[in-house]
């Protein structure tokens, strides 16, 4: 296929240079980033796009998202494909889509799980919404980035699907972290409460695959200095888009919501900011209970 990608930074260089690896032709654009192996520079956004049958945008956020499209939109190829792959609002996804579909697009939101290691593996989780045929049409370009990919609905679907994930994700977090520094405080071996929790009701992925505590279960950024990983401020990111979308369709998500101040507090006012995401534990463990 020709492919158009728009986005070249940590996550879509990786992804655009598996494409490439594949035998696709690639045609990128970053004003920022340097050269991709295998993926020819264009010199503007509607140049790597132009003759593509599919194009991935892999960009920080819906504002950007939004200006790009309108200046890809008009230069794609008629029944070509959009595909946003980065992690946006839910509302900007849907907003692109209509725009895509009345230009005589295709158009797929499919933002993904498993960060930088899983875009240069290729073993990315995609999650995406739009049409079957949009989804049938980029399938195989996500078995080539990806292992997985679930088509989860109509346009907004997969952030849906996306923000939905993180907030269990950011909240289970805070919550695996509590546990191990109140064990601590109690004198509970963390090993020994690993042990348990790990094969008990409260196991999950934040304990199992990346156990907050040093030297407790595989090995996760505790094990690097809380070196990211999954940075604090990318689940902040994520955290808030769940509240604008809870917000936005009037649901009740306290959990979320507190994950949310916490993250805000720990990137924004203490030493969060480039600390993996778990290094909520030091913090917890380092606090009383009146802390604030
Ligand atoms: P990044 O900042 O490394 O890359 C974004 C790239 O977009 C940058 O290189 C930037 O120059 C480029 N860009 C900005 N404006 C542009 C424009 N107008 N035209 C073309 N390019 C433009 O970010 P990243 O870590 O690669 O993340 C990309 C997306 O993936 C984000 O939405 C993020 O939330 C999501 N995501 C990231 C991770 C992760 O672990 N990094 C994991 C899952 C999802």
């Amino acid at each position: 296929m020709k492919i158009g990608f728009i986005g070249l930074g940590n996550m879509g260089a990786p992804m655009a240079r598996n494409l490439a690896a594949a035998g696709h032709e690639v045609s990128g654009f970053d004003p920022a980033a340097a050269d991709v192996d295998g993926v020819t520079p264009a010199t503007g956004a509607a140049e790597a796009v132009a003759g593509a049958d599919v194009v991935i945008t892999m960009l920080p956020n819906g504002q950007i998202l939004k200006s790009v499209a309108a200046q890809v939109i008009p230069a794609m190829k008629p029944g070509a494909i959009l595909c946003d792959c980065s992690t946006v609002d839910v509302d900007s996804a849907r907003e692109v889509a209509a725009q895509a579909a009345a230009a005589g697009l295709g158009s797929l939101d499919a933002p993904v799980s498993g960060g930088i290691g899983g875009a240069a593996a290729g073993t990315l989780t995609f999650m995406a919404g739009g049409s079957d045929d949009a989804f049938a049409t980029v399938r195989p370009l996500f078995e080539i980035m990806g292992q997985k990919a679930v088509h989860c609905g109509e346009a907004g679907a997969g952030q849906a699907a996306k923000i939905c994930n993180n907030m269990i994700l950011g909240a289970t977090m805070v919550a695996t972290c509590e546990a191990f520094a109140l064990a601590q405080k109690l004198d509970l071996d963390a090993q020994k409460l690993f042990d348990v929790v790990s094969t008990s009701s409260g196991s999950s992925w934040s304990t199992n695959a990346y156990c907050p505590v040093p030297g407790v279960g595989p090995k996760s950024p505790a094990d690097n200095g809380y070196r990211p990983g999954f940075a604090a401020e990318l689940m902040l990111k994520d955290l808030r888009l769940s509240q604008q979308a809870a917000t936005s369709v009037d649901a009740d998500t306290p959990m979320g919501q507190l994950a949310t101040e916490l993250y805000t507090s720990f990137v924004e006012t203490e030493d969060g900011r480039g600390r993996d995401f778990s290094a909520m534990l030091p913090r917890l463990a380092a606090r009383g209970r009146n802390a604030g």
